[in-house]
């Protein structure tokens, strides 16, 4: 079974699409939340994953969009961001967004936005955070998104290593080591590479890769800005940062 592991889509439809086209067919699309927000076209991003047979997570930004309070703790662009996209989406986006759990299990894979033990908001960026999590974990993987740079973080033995995946990295997962993975961000990469960013899962042969796609970049800042969406939020784009 061959799986595309999405994350952090946050409503970049160009960086989306170009994903999909280089994935190819796939068994499955597991999305891990953030599927809105920061970007211009949540609906389109929303009929994708829809059409797609996507199933996923929530992140902040897709409760936030669907009326939560966590906007109240956004920064001053992510939260114009998100009032233009509670402006904006269709009721359809809406009911999507909002039927999203905050975690789910596939394939004994445990799917969050943030951490296992605080799905919307824990970032997991350090070995102590990432042990205490992995200790927590009823699964031997999990995957997870929201810090948008991709790691893999492994517990064997008690101990906690932290591995940075480069572009088309490979990890083999026979069982001895419980992990905790994220993909990196399709639509807002932070880790110095404006690539989007996606994790391609064999499941039957038990090997994880990372992919790094180009995408259209000039035109998701032209979109952002027709918008009126915050001019540092299409810039950063260019950065990966
Ligand atoms: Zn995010």
């Amino acid at each position: 079974m061959r799986v595309a592991v999405l994350s952090d889509i946050h409503s970049n439809v160009v960086a989306l699409d170009a994903v999909l086209d280089s994935a190819g067919p796939v068994d499955a699309i597991w999305h891990l939340g953030d599927v809105v927000g920061y970007g211009p076209e949540p609906d389109a991003v929303v009929d994708r994953l829809a059409a797609a047979g996507a199933v996923g997570v929530a992140g902040n930004h897709d409760r936030a969009a669907t009326g939560g309070s966590e906007i109240d703790w956004f920064n001053p662009d992510a939260r114009a961001a998100m009032e233009w996209t509670r402006g904006r989406i269709s009721s359809t986006t809406s009911s999507w967004l909002a039927a999203q759990p905050v975690r789910r299990t596939e394939s004994e894979t445990l799917l969050v936005h943030g951490s296992p033990r605080d799905p919307i908001w824990e970032y997991v960026m350090s070995s102590a955070v990432a042990g205490a999590n992995l200790r927590e974990l009823e699964t031997r993987m999990g995957l997870f998104g929201h810090t948008h740079v991709p790691m893999i973080w492994a517990e064997r033995d008690g101990r906690i290593d932290g591995i940075s995946p480069r572009p088309a990295a490979t990890i083999r997962f026979d069982g001895t080591s419980r992990l905790l993975i994220n993909p990196g961000s399709v639509g807002q990469p932070r880790d110095g590479d404006p690539r989007a960013s996606w994790l391609e899962l064999d499941l039957g042969e038990g090997i994880g890769t990372w992919h790094r796609v180009a995408y259209d970049i000039p035109a998701v800042q032209a979109a952002m800005l027709d918008a009126g969406l915050p001019v540092r939020l299409a810039e950063r784009l260019r950065h990966g940062l």
